[in-house]
């Protein structure tokens, strides 16, 4: 593919209002077409009330980018791969592995490109994380620490698909910390057991506890939690026969033996859609489902552990 992709968004809500919108406006490689979505509309683009009716309606489109929450994720991208187009995936890619694989066989079978992406993956000390840990300085790995907490009242105000079944629950944001460590470890992390504590009034859990092992041996802790603030904590902690190396802020600081390292500006979007349109350009896919792999594995080897309501309206 060459030059300018025409692209719809589908699910016009936070995440791509505040981030998706921005980005593909100041990124030349696309330009916004139509959007989809039941209530919400954007200026200045034609707009539809579903996938479904932005692709009947718009053949000339090249490539879709779905934004809504992840149970209607693998009905919308099968419909639009279907359609012959490209799609781009928020993260989670899907509610269940099995839906992204299914979509993964879809692009390949149709020669479409399937980016499933991982946001925190391009946060500004990720790569410099991965390259360190890759090298002879950092030596063997010794153990990992991953805190994921902030208070969901401030992060989901009003959103209910977050407690069904599908939402992730904890796992929403803690998947993010999940991108991050199967992405810079130069090893796989296994699953081995897991508490999700779980509200009376909700399907998924409010905070979780997960018990991991790198293939070398070292452990990999991570506690995820909702019930946290005012300030959130988004770190991970490294120990390596080199030092230790900390992540901060979802991997917008790095500190590497006691010396903090300059990682640079944040411009997570700017580099998905970037990223899209070079996968589309060389017609292949990016579709990486370990960080959801954890995921299910916690939800399919955890314990459950009751707790309070947490009061939904
Ligand atoms: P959201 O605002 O609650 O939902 C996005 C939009 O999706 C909604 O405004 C709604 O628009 C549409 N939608 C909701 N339920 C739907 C359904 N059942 N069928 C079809 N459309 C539906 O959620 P969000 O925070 O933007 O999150 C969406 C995705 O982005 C999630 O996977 C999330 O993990 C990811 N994400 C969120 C953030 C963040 O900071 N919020 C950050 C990174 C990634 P209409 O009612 O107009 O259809």
């Amino acid at each position: 593919m060459e030059g300018v992709v025409r692209l719809g968004v589908v699910g016009i809500g936070k995440i791509a209002r505040d981030q998706h919108l921005p980005a593909i406006a100041a990124q030349p490689g696309f330009e916004l077409v139509a959007c989809a979505s039941r209530h919400a509309s954007v200026d200045g683009v034609r707009n539809y009330r579903d996938v479904g009716e932005l692709l009947a309606a718009e053949p000339g489109i090249d490539a879709v980018s779905l934004c809504a929450p992840p149970q209607v994720r693998y009905e919308q991208a099968r419909a639009a791969l279907e359609a012959g187009k490209h799609v781009m995936l928020e993260k989670p890619p899907g509610a269940s592995v099995s839906e992204v694989e299914a979509l993964h066989e879809i692009a390949r079978a149709r020669s479409r490109t399937l980016f499933a992406t991982w946001h925190s993956r391009a946060a500004p000390a990720v790569e410099a994380a991965r390259a360190w840990l890759a090298s002879r300085e950092a030596g063997a790995l010794r153990s990992v620490e991953v805190r994921w907490k902030e208070d969901v009242r401030r992060w989901h105000p009003g959103q209910e698909w977050i407690w069904e079944p599908g939402g992730l629950g904890v796992f929403d944001p803690g998947i993010n910390a999940l991108s991050i460590v199967t992405r810079i470890l130069p090893h796989e992390v296994a699953l081995r057991g897991a508490t999700l504590t779980t509200p009376a009034d909700t399907a998924t859990p409010i905070a979780a506890e997960l018990d991991c092992v790198a293939s070398n041996g070292a452990p990999v802790r991570a506690v995820f939690d909702w019930r946290h603030g005012p300030v959130e904590e988004w770190d991970i902690d490294i120990e390596t026969e080199g030092g230790r190396l900390s992540l901060r802020e979802g991997g917008k600081r790095l500190a590497i033996a006691g010396k903090d390292i300059d990682a640079g500006p944040e411009r997570e979007y700017p580099a998905l859609y970037e990223r899209f349109h070079e996968l589309i350009a060389t017609n292949t896919s990016d579709v990486d489902v370990r960080p959801l792999r954890l995921v299910a594995d916690a939800f399919l080897n955890g314990r459950i552990v009751g707790t309070e309501a947490f009061g939904r309206s």
